[in-house]
């Protein structure tokens, strides 16, 4: 089955292969993975070596913590604000989807967040130009979803934090580990495991150092970055699976040759099936503006509505599930992760062909 579905999504094959090889005893341990203490000697190994892989994949500067932590990325949009705001500072946010809207709600309990940008009477189609923006004096983030998983729009680059002492925030759970990042332009990247880099139960936060230890004092300890760092991660029993899991995946995207060759891979798969749907003659229409289209969630409808539910049986019936649009979107939506391999997305444009011939 090639498996299109936003998250939990696709993992590579060999990945799996070798967790399958491992479940029942990890190397000479004598046991699973899942069955270990979180302290002893080869989850700590294993935990250190996943954080060193994601270290060099993106090549995260000495001063950067990253963190293994719990909740999903919806726990971060109130963590952020509880660590890095008192509850009358300011943050600026740029709304481009569904995403960055529930973080901007959410921030509004524990800060003030000002929505400077929301893309939200144009359907979620655009990114605003920077130098449009006007960013508060006085915030403390500027918030941004790199890639709206529901709607497919994507930053290309990334917006200048006008503020001193103001830091760039972005939600990279659905982009995260597909392209290289400069690390350095931001104050946080969060991003849930479960689309690029594992199942879900793992949330990874890549946090400027001089950003921890300022926690509101009614934040939870399970919220302060500051705990998990001191503690490695290991302040309470983490996802340990998961988090083996996010480790394998590293691993094989570093033996891929690192995430160039891995947005190399992702640029192609998009680029025919944007081809497919741009060169349908309006048979499928894709409404995202195309300077800011995702290279990893591509949501499209079909002019003739009606079809669309057709479309989705039977792609299903030739293994390709998980085609339906989100429900508050419709339409379809391909997810085209890391791990959807070439010959998913080609498989894809073929059927989509065929359908048209037959029906258009
Ligand atoms: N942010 C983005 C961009 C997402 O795609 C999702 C989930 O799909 C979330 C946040 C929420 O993540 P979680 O379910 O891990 O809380």
């Amino acid at each position: 089955v090639f498996n299109f579905a936003a998250g939990p999504a696709t993992l590579p094959e060999n990945v799996l292969k070798k967790a399958q090889s491992e479940l029942y005893v990890y190397q000479n341990s004598g046991m699973s993975v899942m069955e270990m203490s979180h302290r002893g000697k080869e989850f700590t190994a294993i935990i250190q070596k996943a954080e060193a892989d994601l270290r060099e994949l993106l090549a995260v500067p000495e001063n950067y913590s990253v963190l293994f932590l719990q909740g999903g990325a919806t726990t971060q949009f109130a963590a952020i604000p509880l660590n890095i705001c008192a509850p009358d500072d300011s943050a600026d946010f740029i709304v481009t989807g569904s995403w960055g809207d529930k973080a901007y709600k959410e921030a509004s309990k524990y800060c003030k967040p000002n929505l400077i940008w929301s893309g939200k009477s144009e359907k979620y189609t655009k990114i605003p130009a920077f130098g449009e923006l006007k960013q508060n004096v006085g915030a403390k983030y500027l918030h941004i979803c790199a890639n709206e998983t529901i709607h497919g729009v994507e930053f290309k680059d990334y917006p200048e934090v006008g503020n001193e002492g103001g830091v760039l925030v972005a939600d990279m759970s659905s982009n995260f580990c597909s392209k290289k990042v400069d690390v350095s332009k931001f104050g946080i990247i969060y991003a849930g495991a479960q689309k690029n880099v594992g199942p879900s139960g793992v949330t990874i936060v890549i946090i400027r150092k001089d950003l921890i230890g300022k926690a509101q004092g009614s934040t939870p300890v399970m919220l302060d970055y500051k705990i998990h760092d001191e503690n490695n991660s290991l302040y309470n029993t983490p996802p340990c699976y998961g988090i083996y899991m996010c480790g394998l995946v590293f691993e094989d995207l570093l033996a891929q040759g690192g995430l160039g060759e891995v947005e190399k891979k992702n640029v192609k798969k998009a680029g025919i099936l944007y081809d497919a749907i741009d060169g349908s003659k309006g048979f499928y229409r894709c409404p995202v503006e195309k300077s800011v289209r995702s290279l990893m969630n591509v949501p499209f409808t079909l002019e003739k509505s009606e079809l669309e539910a057709e479309f989705i049986k039977e792609a299903a019936k030739e293994k390709m599930v998980q085609l339906k649009g989100h429900r508050s979107v419709g339409g379809m939506r391909a997810s085209i992760y890391n791990a959807m391999p070439l010959a998913g997305v080609e498989k894809l444009v073929a059927f989509m062909k065929d359908f048209q011939a037959r029906h258009g």
